[in-house]
């Protein structure tokens, strides 16, 4: 079952006692999230992979393999999507820790519904960025990985500075708008500066003379950049 997507996107909980799971979706579903139920290990393991969660709030003791299988199915997958554990013992805590499984978060039950939405939110605030584009982005020729930083045109790597890179994810992530360069200065350089347009442009110029013919960057006359969504894959 699944309640309507919202801006804040999708949270996939994995929980077989029906009526906490009931809660837990009540609450995120308040808060704005859109909510997708799974009732076992291996449902939520096929739903990460169908739906494409934001988060997944994640049961331990689950019918079928458990959530601590299901954290390290995705995490050997080179999945990361954040993971909020929910646990019904301290010994599952300490296992959770111990073995370095790579989750975000945890709460222990009883918990708090409002704290559970809390962590949520705490979690994808700590791993945005990288939760909005855990798959790779790609356009023709190209290939951005951003979970590992690289960039590769056809089948050879291409070495980009963090600036550049991160302003080619950023106009790949939103294939077909058009930027301006003070938009473009605020969103990846986080600030703008006086008098230093011409940064953008600088940059621009240096990222097609890396990239060559995989470019996707075109100019947009009079407005700015963009990328271009023809031959764009989500
Ligand atoms: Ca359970």
């Amino acid at each position: 079952m699944t309640a309507p997507e919202s801006q804040r996107g999708l949270v996939l909980v994995v929980e077989d006692e029906a009526a906490i799971a009931d809660v837990i979706r009540l609450n995120l579903v308040k808060a704005g999230y859109g909510v997708h139920v799974e009732r076992s290990g291996d449902a939520g393991l096929a739903a990460v992979r169908s739906h494409r969660p934001v988060a997944v709030v994640l049961d331990v003791g689950l019918p079928g393999i458990d959530g601590i299988e299901v954290c390290r199915r995705l995490r050997a997958a080179d999945d990361w999507t954040p993971i909020l554990f929910v646990t019904a013992r301290d010994d599952e805590v300490d296992r959770i820790v111990g073995l370095e499984l790579g989750a975000d978060d945890y709460v222990t039950k009883p918990f708090s519904p409002r704290e559970l939405v809390a962590r949520v939110t705490s979690v994808l605030r700590r791993t945005r960025g990288e939760a909005q584009a855990p798959a790779e982005l790609s356009i023709g020729a190209l290939r951005v990985d951003p979970a590992q930083h690289r960039v590769f045109a056809g089948a050879d790597e291409v070495g980009l500075t963090a600036t550049e890179f991160e302003l080619l994810a950023f106009m790949m992530r939103r294939p077909g708008w058009v930027f301006s360069r003070e938009q473009l200065l605020s969103e990846v350089w986080g600030y703008a500066p006086m008098a230093s347009m011409r940064t953008v442009d600088v940059h621009i110029a240096q990222l097609r003379g890396k990239l060559g013919a995989a470019s996707p960057i075109r100019t947009v006359r009079g407005v700015g950049y963009s990328v271009d969504a023809g031959q764009a894959t989500p």
